[in-house]
């Protein structure tokens, strides 16, 4: 079954609905506000299944090329895979500094 989460524009409630059929778009009201101001958000579990299948596939004796390198998905990708292999939990904190670090914000917070 799919579901997807909101967020509500007006008020900033987030909510997850059961979409029976999502090529159907209906309005979505904010469960707390009524207002009809929605937005779907990316699954986040969704979005972590598909990280730890990278992870599991990433394979850190394997050379790496420039493409890997490029590709800003992978970076923190290799301290993930060695913190799992030796049992270490980085923790909410490193998720955070790595999406930073992915996004370009990392640099912007370092340089303040
Ligand atoms: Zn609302």
């Amino acid at each position: 079954m799919p579901i997807y989460e909101y967020r509500c524009e007006d008020c900033g409630e987030e909510f997850s609905l059961l979409i029976l059929n999502p090529k159907v778009s209906t309005k979505v009201e904010c469960k707390a506000c009524r207002s009809s101001h929605t937005s779907r958000l990316l699954s986040r579990f969704a979005y972590h299944q598909a990280e730890a299948s990278r992870v599991d596939a990433f394979d850190p004796r394997k050379p790496r090329g420039d493409s890997f390198y490029r590709d800003d998905r992978n970076i923190g990708l290799w301290a993930k895979k060695r913190a799992k292999e030796m049992g270490v939990d980085l923790g909410k904190n490193f998720d955070e500094t790595v999406e930073k670090a992915r996004t370009g914000k990392f640099m912007e917070d370092f340089e303040k």
